[in-house]
């Protein structure tokens, strides 16, 4: 037996509740994995508050993140007693993800705990920070360097956001961050921005091109605010688009891309290809300070992680929520 936050759906009655449930019931896959630590990301609280049809069979174990160790496996990539990580592959949403005291995965999906990482730390991190990575690898990949001019990220406070600011100014980029949340500015200078503006600045429709203010930028916002950042990114400049916490619209003009020759980088994290994924681990690993880990996340129990999907869903969460399923 183990426990885990089961979703299910009986006509309009949606519901998200802790049960005991026996092994028989996992999915099937090559690899058992104990889990350690998983997390509450923005789509994990999508799932378990039902806002969005995130979840797509029933029931479901939500959670797209896990961290653990294998207890069975058929596959000579992962022995008993590796440590591993999973992201994404649809956990959560088509397959019983991490939010659980077991999971049954496909061996393909894993990734070695980096070693400078303990289960809790890497979980801290989760999508959202190894997401925060696949935006930085694409500014690099298209030539953005510290030199080019400001970076800006959107949604800083929140679990994508306050990693890529600490990412990028470990880096040495200058990061301006902006956020709805003002009284956060403290917290997110701590992590290395070295501006904090209110995103109230970007949240209503704009002018198709503004003042060039960004070299890059990493946008988990979408709407207006994506359009904005856009029409006030530099000549040359690079816009990673990886949410849509403000909304899935996108109500721009071409100005930007035709005029200033500015390219929308699209960051995927779910189906991502296995070799990017251990690149951005790889680069978690040597680029983000492990210290300021403490600072960026929160630690509950499984039997909290309901009431904190609300509050994620409210906009009220700091940084990232990482879930102890043992207790
Ligand atoms: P969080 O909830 O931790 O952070 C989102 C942040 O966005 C909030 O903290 C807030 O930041 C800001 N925000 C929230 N609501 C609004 C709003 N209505 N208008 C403007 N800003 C808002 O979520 P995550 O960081 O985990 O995820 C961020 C986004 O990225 C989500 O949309 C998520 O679905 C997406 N995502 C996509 C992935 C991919 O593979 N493409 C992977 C991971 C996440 P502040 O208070 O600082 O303004």
């Amino acid at each position: 037996m183990f426990r885990g936050l089961l979703i299910e759906k009986d006509g309009d009655n949606y519901s998200a509740t802790l049960q005991d449930l026996e092994d028989v019931r996992l999915p099937e896959g090559d690899v058992t994995v104990k889990v350690d630590y998983s997390t509450l990301n923005y789509k994990d609280a999508l799932a378990i508050t039902g806002q969005s049809p995130v979840v797509r069979q029933f029931p479901m174990i939500p959670g797209v993140d896990l961290a653990g160790t294998v207890e069975a496996s058929s596959d000579p990539d992962y022995p008993v007693g590796a440590a591993v990580l999973v992201n994404g592959w649809g956990l959560g949403e088509v397959h019983w993800g991490g939010l659980a005291q077991k999971a049954r995965l496909k061996g393909e999906w894993l990734v070695p705990l980096p070693s400078v990482f303990s289960p809790q730390q890497a979980m801290a991190i989760g999508t959202a920070g190894y997401t925060a990575m696949l935006c930085v690898l694409a500014l690099e990949r298209h030539g953005i360097t510290p030199d080019k001019g400001d970076v800006l990220v959107t949604g800083a406070a929140g679990g994508v956001g306050s990693v890529a600011v600490a990412v990028l100014s470990k880096l040495g980029y200058r990061v301006v961050a902006a956020s709805g949340r003002m009284q956060e500015a403290d917290y997110l200078k701590e992590l290395g921005a070295a501006e904090v503006i209110d995103r109230a600045e970007f949240a209503k429709p704009g002018k198709p091109l503004g003042k060039q203010r960004w070299a890059g930028a990493v946008d988990v916002v979408g709407s207006h605010v994506l359009a904005n950042v856009c029409a006030s990114t530099q000549y040359g400049g690079v816009v990673t688009a990886c949410g849509l916490a403000g909304g899935m619209d996108f109500p721009a003009t071409v100005a930007p891309f035709i005029l200033r020759g500015v390219t929308l980088a699209g960051i995927d994290s779910v189906m991502c290809p296995r070799p990017l994924r251990l690149e951005a681990w790889e680069r978690l690993a040597r680029d983000l300070d492990v210290s300021k880990l403490d600072a960026i996340s929160h630690v509950i129990g499984l039997s909290e992680a309901k009431a904190w999907a609300q509050s994620l869903m409210a906009g009220q969460v700091r940084g990232r929520v990482v879930v102890d399923v043992q207790r």
